[in-house]
């Protein structure tokens, strides 16, 4: 009689619970005739075994394991490995079939393999946390036993560097607790110490735990070998409790970026993904792009590429006008905000906010009627006109042309600059422009960094005398025109409750050099700082930029309060 065909079952159970196991885990627990795994792995599952025999190992006994499962298999019994989470995330799948690939094992021929997917850790804890992951995201083993801790330290490194969110797998054990510390410590140099880190022990167990965290302070509670850590990316945000990373999509339409706000019926619409390869084929194929030169050079960030997002959106859009789908001039038209979604396929995106900051100049801050009537026919009905502490009043036009507003507003010498991260220089009036010496520098000053795109928003104060009574030495970085020369001020932060003036940090720069001096900052800080770190707070860290040293600001004498609150 032909001998009985064995079956290794390669069990993922997921986090511990009951309820999180699988109907096939379960079925497949109660088909095998041997059960072989992890002791606390097998106690887990303790109350799903029936008549099966157990062959319970030691932690460190895995390949001994794999072994003993292809062992019984091959004598044509049915064998479930099981392991925690999924078997193929840090699990036993891989080395079942390593011990099968050495033995050559063919999977017609030889014993029977079924891996059964479980919930992992990165799953089961980023639940726990709130929504955690969502974006793009990777899991890091910090288990050094068998791999080398520098191929470790690059993953991290380069997880780190590209704004992954990160879940860590065995982050420390009784003997291995410096490479949670080296991790951060690596992690610390790409992110801010505010990023948001969740620590979940023991997921769906009886001993569950979850710890919300920063970067900062993560090594100030319990990590051990039952945590993940889920280490958030530049975009996460804590929300009463949880711990959520956007997924993206649903943002805005700002001059210098891509992003847009979109329906779902939308959102697959090669226009409504002016970044995507789709876009860049079509764009590439028409021939007929054309690129629009705003007022700003490309966001530094971009200069790899060889148009600006504000040009991949130009070019999309433009393929759909030549094809009829979208229709050119729509700036009067109104779109409405509650558009019969069987409508919008027709339009172009009507939802889409196109975002712009507008000014009568650097020193001029005075508009003419007719600047005024224009801005106000832009806005329409629909639209507004929001006037800011900033010296720019910023348009939003719902479904805007981006192209034909930028010309209309230039047409009648306005300067248009992007809202967001963005270099923005707040200059005085120069006293009704009477005290112009300094204006050119000013000017320059815009046309070398102002729109660039920056880790937080930037403001650079230029005031044309010593008066500074436009308060330039509150900005992130403060230009005062004195004596014939530039002072300069570096890091103030106006807001918050410890808000404090810019440091003063050199005295009588010259008119050569002035400009030349507050880009060699920016490039500092744009190349240097984590994404959304503020000017005032990277000055802080680093302790020196462009050869200024960064002074502590004194210490807040804290009064008694009267009445006791
Ligand atoms: N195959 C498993 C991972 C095994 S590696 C899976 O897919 O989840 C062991 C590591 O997994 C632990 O050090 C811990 O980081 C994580 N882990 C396993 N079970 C966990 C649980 N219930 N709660 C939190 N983390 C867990």
């Amino acid at each position: 009689m032909e001998k009985k065909r064995g079956k290794l079952l390669v069990i993922g159970f997921g986090p511990g619970a009951f309820e999180q196991i699988t109907d096939r885990a379960r079925r497949a627990i109660e088909e095998s005739e041997v059960i072989i795994g992890y002791n606390t792995y097998v106690d887990l599952i303790r109350g799903l075994l029936t008549t099966q025999e157990i062959v319970r190992t030691g932690m460190t006994e895995e390949v001994s394991r794999a072994q003993e499962a292809v062992r019984q298999a091959e004598m044509g019994r049915t064998v479930a490995v099981i392991s925690s989470g999924d078997a193929g995330v840090y699990g036993m799948a891989g080395l079942i079939y390593e011990v099968l690939m050495e033995k050559k094992w063919h999977p017609d021929e030889g014993v029977e393999v079924e891996v059964i997917p479980g919930i992992s850790s990165i799953n089961s804890c980023a639940a726990l946390l709130g929504a955690p992951i969502m974006h793009d995201a990777c899991t890091i083993s910090l288990s050094d036993h068998l791999t080398p801790w520098d191929t470790i330290a690059k993953r991290v490194e380069a997880a780190a560097a590209t704004d992954f969110v990160i879940a860590l797998y065995n982050p420390r054990s009784g003997r291995r607790t410096r490479q949670i510390a080296e991790t951060q410590r690596i992690l610390l140099g790409h992110r801010s110490p505010d990023t948001p880190v969740g620590l979940v022990k023991s997921a769906y167990r009886d001993r569950q735990q979850i710890v919300l965290t920063t970067l900062a302070d993560m090594l100030e509670h319990e990590i051990g070998m039952l945590t993940t850590v889920i280490i958030g990316n530049s975009s996460t945000v804590v929300y009463d409790g949880l711990m959520i990373t956007p997924r993206g999509y649903q943002r805005k339409y700002t001059l210098n970026s891509e992003e847009q706000r979109l329906r779902p019926s939308e959102r697959l619409q090669v226009a409504a993904e002016p970044w995507s390869l789709s876009a860049k084929e079509q764009a590439g194929a028409s021939g007929e792009a054309k690129s629009v030169q705003p007022d700003f050079p490309a966001p530094a960030s971009y200069s790899a590429s060889s148009s600006s997002p504000l040009e991949a959106a130009m070019e999309a859009l433009q393929i759909l006008e030549a094809k009829g789908i979208v229709s050119g001039g729509y700036a009067g038209s109104a779109p409405s905000a509650v558009a019969n979604p069987s409508t919008l396929s027709a339009a172009v995106n009507p939802n889409a906010l196109f975002e712009v900051g507008v000014a009568p100049g650097i020193a001029n801050k005075k508009f003419t009627a007719r600047q005024m009537a224009l801005l106000a026919e832009i806005a329409g009905e629909q639209g507004e006109m929001e006037y800011t502490p900033h010296h720019q009043i910023i348009l939003r036009i719902p479904g805007g042309d981006p192209e034909r507003v930028v010309a209309e507003l230039k047409a009648e010498k306005l300067l248009v600059f992007p809202i967001g991260d963005v270099a923005q220089i707040k200059a005085c009036d120069f006293c009704n422009l009477e005290k112009d010496g300094s204006i050119p520098v000013a000017e320059e000053l815009n046309r070398v960094i102002g729109g660039l795109k920056t880790p937080k928003e930037l403001k650079i104060g230029f005031n044309g005398c010593g008066m500074a009574c436009y308060g330039a030495v509150l900005e992130d970085i403060g230009i005062v025109y004195r004596k014939g020369a530039y002072d300069l001020f570096l890091g103030g932060k106006t807001i918050g409750r410890n808000a404090h003036p810019a440091q003063p940090a050199a005295e009588g720069i010259a008119a050569d050099q002035i400009v030349d001096t507050v880009e060699r900052i920016f490039r500092e800080y744009t190349d240097k700082a984590f994404p959304g770190e503020r000017f005032h707070k990277f000055f802080k860290r680093v302790g020196t930029v462009a050869g200024f040293r960064h002074e502590e600001q004194p210490a807040v004498a804290v009064a008694d309060a009267v009445c006791g609150d």
